[in-house]
């Protein structure tokens, strides 16, 4: 069975202090993920040696950057790059985030520049797609997501995207308290697994885990993960809260 993925994604919030406190309240809280489920924790940069510490990688807490930079290496001040990224063990990394999108002018060249840099430096790419609230009431999401999908992830061969992660991501979602209903969460996952099959067939679709982000909380993450093509979400405001993001991970599939 293919991963089912907590994903926590900080933004650009808490202290560093916070951050502690909130690692360790979430890791004391005794639970223990079977062998198919994980949780992630995308922190911001000066905090990966620090919260990797509280992390747990053989029981399967992970610690994710929420970006890397779009060059190998050189005169980019203020960027990581994936392997500075891979020289600390970091494991995960989110990449095309729609508020990297929308706020950084992340074009599809950058991001599919970012994904191979990743991939070279053994980092596991989070891939977030999602459409805007005027293709959603156009109904012309799918082939948003489709083109979304072609025009930065495509050109990766079925090695490298096997055992990938996906993240669907409605940006009318994210952040306002407005959750895609559960039919249109299994729906869009469907649809990117199908198009994943006919470009690389069954078997690495069926590898693929896709999380489901946009105002995931306690009280509606066990519905939404119930779905057969939903393996998870990414989790935004609702992973700054211990007792929230514990019951999140408590919700994955077995
Ligand atoms: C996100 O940041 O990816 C996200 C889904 O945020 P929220 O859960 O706050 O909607």
């Amino acid at each position: 069975m293919r991963k089912q993925i907590a994903a926590a994604n900080w933004k650009m919030n808490l202290t560093l202090d916070a951050g502690e406190k909130l690692m360790t309240e979430i890791m004391s809280s005794s639970f223990a993920l079977s062998e198919n489920q994980c949780a992630v924790f995308a922190v911001p940069f000066p905090y990966l040696i620090n919260i990797k510490k509280h992390s747990d990688k053989e029981n399967n807490f992970f610690i994710a950057a929420q970006n890397c930079g779009a060059e190998k290496s050189g005169a980019y001040t203020g960027e990581v790059s994936a392997e500075m990224l891979n020289s600390i063990d970091i494991p995960y990394v989110l990449i095309g985030h729609s508020e990297r999108r929308e706020y950084y002018g992340e074009t599809k060249d950058i991001l599919s520049k970012k994904l191979d840099l990743a991939l070279e430096n053994n980092l596991k790419p989070i891939f977030c797609c999602g459409e805007p609230l005027q293709i959603r009431e156009a109904e012309t999401q799918n082939n948003y997501i489709e083109t979304q999908l072609q025009q930065s992830l495509f050109h990766l061969d079925a090695t490298e995207i096997k055992d990938f992660v996906i993240a669907y991501e409605p940006i009318w979602a994210i952040g306002t308290g407005r959750t895609a209903s559960t039919a249109q969460a299994q729906d869009m996952h469907a649809h990117i697994r199908k198009l994943i099959a006919e470009k690389y067939g069954k078997e690495v679709a069926e590898s693929i885990s896709i999380l489901y982000g946009g105002s995931v909380k306690a009280a509606n993450a066990a519905e939404i993960f119930s779905q057969p093509d939903v393996d998870g979400g990414l989790v935004g405001g609702a992973s700054l809260v211990a007792e929230e993001f514990t019951t999140i991970i408590k919700s994955l599939k077995k």
